[in-house]
């Protein structure tokens, strides 16, 4: 029994407002360093400011960790290709969608990231929708990390592998699984910096754990890309997995990342052997079966890869201003923790999800906007505020943070000592 959708929709969507759990969009407008707001120093750049809905606000929400998305090259980049290649790409890639700068991008993305070739996706969402059951099927088993992102479990549901899940970065846990596993195949799936708590998989070891125990390792390093490594190479640059070394752990290895975080513009892409490409040309359903991204987008993300490696500078913002934060957070006797976090993503546990709510909002009042994260994202007792810094924001902007922490620390604080 149906009825009509708004019978059936509506009394739940009003139950979730009422629980003040209805996610909500904010309208943005990135606000000009021309317009003088004060919170626009000479040393911010565009998008550390955010007028949402209608207010100007310092922002630290943004995944455009290198603030690339307003890149001067990336932007003419972008407007050099639609005026050449046209808006749309046309037919999916193995049609006529393949255009030059799609060709250019994943030759510089597989140079980047130091593996023979890569493959490029519309979005990290579709890249490992398609990848995972184009590799495992039902007779195989994939071993998933607690904390893994949304589109790798619903890659996995997808390709109806048994699932084993495994406490976050528990390794003995998924020792005792894959010792058990008598599956065909086995894949081991990891983000490799978790996108809520800033923390690493341990790549080396678990490349260490497919070759004890013949299996493949996926890992998801959306957050690592551009920002780890000494040129931004990401996460396996990062754990030291370079040259002949990288060669071999490649024989095991599905590289995947996205492009509309520190990339800045969107997509994603898989590296790895040749093999392992030519298989997803023919078997990834989100790669075979959609229109190619407009090849502007590709024109855009090879400006944005160039930046990536040269500006070291951005890389070098980004982790002094890690370093103000949690000196910062420590000087001034915040009551919340700072989770230690050689990524940009800096969560600051509050703890209670009313806390978190009520900080969130403090913040607001102060012109601070960052957004707050409850379970079931992170676990009961563990709401956060998911601070994310990005080399567009300045070091007086973290100052101003810090001083809206400590005055809405102090005003909670006054008015708990009022209810005991
Ligand atoms: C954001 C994110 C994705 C999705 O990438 P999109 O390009 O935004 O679709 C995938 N995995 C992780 C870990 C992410 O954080």
């Amino acid at each position: 029994m149906n009825g009509t959708l708004s019978d059936a929709l509506q009394p739940q969507l009003d139950d979730w407002a009422q629980q003040h759990l209805l996610r909500q969009r904010r309208q943005v407008q990135v606000h000009q360093p021309a317009t003088g707001h004060a919170d626009l120093d000479a040393d911010a750049g565009p998008g550390s400011v955010l007028v949402l809905d209608g207010r100007p606000m310092l922002a630290f929400g943004s995944n455009d960790y290198l603030g690339l998305a307003h890149h001067p090259g990336v932007i003419a980049a972008v407007q050099d290709s639609v005026a050449r290649d046209g808006a749309g790409a046309m037919a999916s890639a193995l049609v006529c969608g393949h255009h030059t700068p799609h060709e250019a991008l994943e030759q510089a993305l597989a140079a980047h990231v130091g593996l023979p070739q890569a493959l490029s996706f519309h979005s990290g969402y579709a890249a490992n929708v398609g990848i995972i059951p184009a590799l495992v099927g039902p007779q195989d088993a994939v071993f998933s990390d607690a904390l893994n992102h949304a589109c790798l479990i619903d890659g996995i549901r997808l390709s109806k592998a048994a699932l084993e899940v495994y406490p976050h970065r528990d390794l003995e846990a998924l020792t005792d699984a894959l010792a058990r596993s008598t599956a065909r195949r086995k894949l081991i799936v990891t983000d490799a910096v978790f996108s809520m708590d800033g923390t690493l998989a341990d790549v080396p070891a678990l490349l260490a754990l497919c070759e004890r125990f013949d299996a493949w390792l996926l890992i998801d390093d959306a957050h690592g890309y551009g920002v780890l490594g000494p040129q931004g190479e990401g996460s396996l640059a990062h754990h030291g997995l370079l040259g002949a070394e990288l060669q071999r752990a490649s024989q095991r290895l599905i590289y995947m990342a996205t492009l509309g975080k520190a990339a800045g513009v969107a997509g994603a892409f898989v590296a790895g052997q040749p093999a392992l490409v030519d298989w997803l040309k023919q078997r990834a359903r989100t790669y075979m079966f959609a229109t190619a991204p407009p090849p502007m987008l590709a024109a855009g993300l090879l400006a944005a890869v160039n930046a990536i490696r040269e500006e070291g500078w951005r890389r070098q913002r980004l982790q002094a201003l890690r370093e103000q934060l949690a000196r910062g957070v420590a000087e001034l006797r915040l009551p919340w923790r700072l989770m230690p976090s050689v990524s940009p993503i800096q969560p600051l546990v509050v703890g209670s999800n009313a806390a978190v709510m009520q900080v969130m909002q403090g913040l607001a009042d102060e012109g601070v906007w960052v957004p707050a994260i409850r379970p079931p994202t992170v676990p009961q007792g563990t709401a956060r505020l998911r601070v994310s810094l990005t080399a567009a924001h300045s070091s007086p902007q973290v100052d101003r943070l810090l001083q809206a922490l400590a005055r809405v620390a102090g005003r909670m604080a006054t008015q708990a000592a009022h209810i005991t």
